[in-house]
């Protein structure tokens, strides 16, 4: 073999994530884009029905982002200024930047010592304190979150529950699909999300009174059944603008692909269990090293590990990027964040498993693509950049 071809093979980067897209969904892009019509239409239409019928609930909205989609259902449960929605701190900022655009208020709630889901004993003593209008709990890494628990606590305490669904597709409970056990459920397709469409996002609920509130204001505020209240002849140009609504609509080239991502999502899955066991197998005996415990119904969307606590992160960090192997954190919580920290006076001592979570946690590469030798060559450079060869 060529030296610089061995060379290659032996240091071929692993990225922390890469989207998997095949030909089915190149031809189905193609497709639309031959078609002359772009933006949501029929094929979007099919997109909604098909992840509706998929997730067993009666109505799927599709939309340009998970954050679009949240923000849509905290504006349909009518949350505005005085209100005060329940958000964890260990989340992306998407979760909590939605109650903002509303002028709402935030509460944050800590994380469990082991489990990166949001403390219900520590939203349990929030509740005792105030009135909260929405909850909007996030199955984070695709852990799902204590849901008879957290129902519970809804039954006694009236609040709303919005999920953020964007890390648990495609997994499930006796009940349904996490994602559709909430009031409003939002899943996301963003690129590295466990289906993609680039950009995008899906909004399902079971009430059609929101539904019908997130169709209209999804679009401009336009609502067309409006107008046909108010007159009897309804040419195709004729609108009516009931409310300042956004431009949060899915294009038919994102459906396109979206179509497509759903009828491999639970291959995609099957296949983020096979590495996740792989991972699991190689790393279960390393003193030190916490790993998040097997659960059959984990979505697996990132694998995150506990470093040793001596271990400095920051060092195996350097040495992983340098064999060419992606990393990321998940989270920076928000409390550590300036606008967050700020807004709020937040402090760490608030959030204490939050802060030893933080400072512990690493995520490891992990897409349908990656190969059980690309795993476990990350494992091996891994436990060597952490002194445990
Ligand atoms: C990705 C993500 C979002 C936002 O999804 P977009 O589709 O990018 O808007 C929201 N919450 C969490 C926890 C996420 O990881």
């Amino acid at each position: 073999m060529n030296p610089n071809t061995e060379l290659k093979a032996k240091f071929d980067p692993i990225p922390f994530s890469r989207p998997v897209l095949g030909v089915e969904e190149e031809q189905a892009v193609l497709e639309v884009l031959r078609s002359g019509w772009l933006t949501t239409g029929k094929v979007t239409s099919a997109f909604e029905a098909e992840f509706a019928a998929y997730c067993e609930v009666p109505i799927a909205l599709a939309v340009n982002s998970a954050t679009a989609g949240l923000h849509l259902a905290l504006e349909a449960l009518g949350v505005g200024p005085g209100d005060v929605c329940a958000v964890p701190t260990y989340t992306f900022t998407s979760t909590g930047e939605v109650v903002r655009y509303l002028g709402a208020d935030l509460v944050f709630v800590d994380c469990l010592p082991n489990s990166p889901n949001l403390d219900l004993d520590h939203l349990e003593r929030l509740l005792a304190k105030q009135k909260v209008k929405v909850v909007l709990p996030v199955h984070l890494a695709g852990e799902p979150v204590d849901w008879p628990r957290l129902a519970a606590l809804q039954a006694r305490h009236g609040f709303y529950i919005v999920e953020d669904a964007a890390h648990v597709f495609p997994t499930r409970c006796d009940q349904g699909l996490y994602g559709t056990l909430g009031d409003i459920g939002v899943y996301s397709f963003y690129a590295n999300k466990n289906m993609t469409t680039g950009e995008g996002g899906m909004i399902v609920t079971r009430n059609r009174e929101w539904a019908a509130r997130m169709k209209v204001m999804r679009l401009h505020g336009i609502d067309r059944d409006a107008f046909e209240r108010f007159t009897s002849t309804k040419a195709s140009w004729e609108y009516a603008v009931v409310a300042p609504g956004y431009k949060y609509n899915l294009t038919d080239i994102a459906s396109a692909i979206g179509r497509e991502q759903l009828k491999k999502a639970d291959g995609f899955w099957k296949q983020r269990q096979n590495l996740v066991k792989a991972y699991l197998s190689l790393l279960h005996r390393t003193e030190g090293l916490a790993l998040p415990p097997w659960r059959e119904d984990h979505a697996w969307h990132v694998f995150s590990v506990l470093l040793p606590l001596e271990v400095a992160r920051d060092e195996v960090v350097r040495t992983l990027t340098e064999a060419g192997i992606g990393i990321s954190v998940h989270y920076i919580p928000l409390h550590r964040m300036p606008y967050w920290k700020s807004t709020y006076s937040l402090q760490g001592k608030d959030f204490p498993e939050a802060e030893a979570r933080f400072a512990r946690t690493l995520s490891l590469p992990l897409y349908p693509a990656l190969t059980m030798a690309q795993v476990e060559r990350v494992c091996q450079v891994f436990l060597k950049a952490i002194g445990r060869p």
